[in-house]
């Protein structure tokens, strides 16, 4: 087992759930008192989240790449971003390290391949639903199909995420609204949904709907762990 670096805190909500799960997984995987060999950068969100609404995408980069390096100097063997949207800056990371960085649109775009999906809807940030960093990476490398909600859904979610689930508010009528998102992508073709915002698992679940639910933070660790066992990552 390596010891994995995590940059967290984007939020601490779904830092929390990485963790959990990080854990559970090596325990499920290894027994006992066995538990991951973690190391933890964890940012103060306001900041973050004030540099992404002014687009300084470089400084948030820089500021990345200098955490990350911090926890390979710490003895990181490899890192986990804990979040999709800051992977819009996974290149400029990966290029300063000399571990594995574990991308969470792998994890994904190998799940979806392994369901036999080929057509699926993404639910995250603006940011993630718009850019070509997340989706681009899952119609190249995996050949996917990947729809978006309408625009005033996309603006709907943008804005729960970081109004309500960022700080750790699950609302009833917020999970009512994301499933009716969800049934008009369902209508439009998509054979499963990716929550590819890590707070968004903790609002929806896959007891709440029967269309197939991609929890990415859920990937992202099983993934991870896989490459720290030294299997394939899928
Ligand atoms: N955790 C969210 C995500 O997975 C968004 C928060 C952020 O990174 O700004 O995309």
């Amino acid at each position: 087992m390596k010891t994995i670096g995590m940059l967290g805190g984007m939020s601490w909500e779904s830092t929390l759930l990485y963790y959990r799960l990080l854990n559970e997984q090596v325990r499920a995987r290894l027994g006992g008192l066995h538990s991951a060999k973690l190391l933890l950068e964890s940012v103060d969100f306001a900041e973050i989240e004030l540099l992404q609404s002014h687009g300084n995408w470089q400084t948030l980069a820089e500021m990345m790449t200098s955490k990350a390096v911090a926890l390979e100097n710490a003895g990181a063997e490899m890192l986990m971003i804990c979040t999709n949207l800051m992977h819009k800056v996974a290149p400029q990371v990966a290029e300063r390290i000399s571990v594995p960085l574990v991308h969470i649109g792998d994890a994904v775009g190998n799940e979806v391949g392994a369901r036999g999906l080929t057509k699926v809807g993404l639910l995250g940030t603006r940011y993630t639903m718009e850019e070509d960093f997340y989706r681009g990476r899952l119609k190249d490398r995996f050949g996917l199909e990947v729809i978006v909600p309408d625009e005033a859904d996309r603006d709907y979610i943008h804005k729960t995420i970081f109004s309500e689930l960022c700080l750790g508010e699950f609302k009833k009528e917020t999970m009512l609204a994301y499933l009716e998102i969800i049934s008009e992508l369902e209508l439009r073709g998509a054979q499963g949904i990716i929550l590819g915002c890590t707070e968004i698992p903790l609002l929806l679940h896959q007891d709440d709907l029967e269309l197939p639910l991609l929890n990415t933070a859920e990937l992202h660790v099983r993934y991870a762990l896989n490459l720290s066992f030294g299997e394939d990552g899928d």
